[in-house]
């Protein structure tokens, strides 16, 4: 998708901003296109969750500005970072703003685009492989299947105090989504399985948790809703990870073997 938007007759031309999904962390799951703007990029704008390999494909002349940096107890907050972008596209033809996994999932992609249309930038997005897609495919599960989900939620599992929206409706997806894929749900398991099973999902229902999904180093836990609280107290689990929620997470046990070669990147 382009998004040209209309700029005042006279004013400072602006570069462009590409707004590109690095993917889940596997530099074999990035696109061509993605590859090709790091490539001839200025300046690329990149997140915590992007892996080492794709950074690598940064061409050398390029700036590179980390906006996931923890810079002492906080980082950079989202006004700025919008700021930044649009500060880089008033003196650079090509900027790459990176993000992990796909830009508009949980991404803040479109705040970031909003706030780049209004001051007239031009912006194109480039989607990416999202966790929620990607990861429990490496761990074997198959997110929708026809004999056992004929439906699959996305979901962020941390919402934060003085949210702007109602919260997360989790006993509506107990019912209404046969597979829950939660986002960024380590911190809040408890709630939500509390929620889930008192929307009487069965306390059997499997769930698995995959952790530094489609990196060397990915692990997973599997559990039930009744289980995997006490399972990630025990074991230490921690993020970033995904939870999958739902019948498919049976599916583990017999295609995690079938995992791809290369998960093995260097
Ligand atoms: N835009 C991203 C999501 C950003 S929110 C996307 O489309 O994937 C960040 C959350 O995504 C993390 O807290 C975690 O829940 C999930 N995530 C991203 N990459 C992951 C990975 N490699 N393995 C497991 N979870 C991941």
């Amino acid at each position: 998708m382009v998004l040209e938007s209309a700029r005042p007759e006279g004013s400072q031309p602006y570069g462009k901003v590409y707004l590109v999904g690095a993917g889940p962390g596997d530099p074999g799951l990035f696109t061509l296109r993605g590859k090709g703007l790091l490539e001839c990029a200025d300046v690329v704008i990149h997140d915590a969750l992007v892996s080492p390999p794709i950074l690598a494909m940064i061409n050398p002349q390029a700036k590179v500005i980390d906006a996931g940096k923890r810079r002492g107890r906080h980082s950079m907050g989202q006004t700025e970072i919008n700021q930044l972008i649009a500060d880089q596209a008033k003196d650079h033809a090509v900027v790459v703003r990176l993000k992990g996994g796909d830009p508009f999932v949980f991404g803040r992609g479109g705040e970031e685009m909003a706030a780049l249309v209004e001051l007239g930038i031009a912006v194109e997005v480039v989607p990416g492989i999202t966790a929620g897609v990607a990861v429990p495919a490496y761990a074997g599960i198959p997110i929708t299947h026809r004999s056992q989900s004929s439906s699959v939620t996305f979901v962020t599992g941390h919402e934060s105090a003085g949210k702007y929206r109602p919260q997360v409706n989790w006993r509506a997806l107990a019912q209404g989504s046969e597979t829950i894929v939660v986002y960024m749900g380590i911190h809040n398991l408890g709630t939500i399985t509390t929620e889930l099973l008192a929307a009487d999902l069965s306390p059997a229902t499997p769930v698995a948790l995959i952790r530094w999904g489609t990196y060397p180093q990915q692990e997973t836990l599997i559990g039930t809703l009744a289980t995997i609280v006490a399972q990630v107290a025990e074991t230490g689990f921690e993020a970033p990870a995904i939870a999958v929620i739902g019948q498919v997470v049976s599916w583990h046990g017999v295609f995690n073997h079938c995992r791809p070669t290369g998960t093995l990147w260097p």
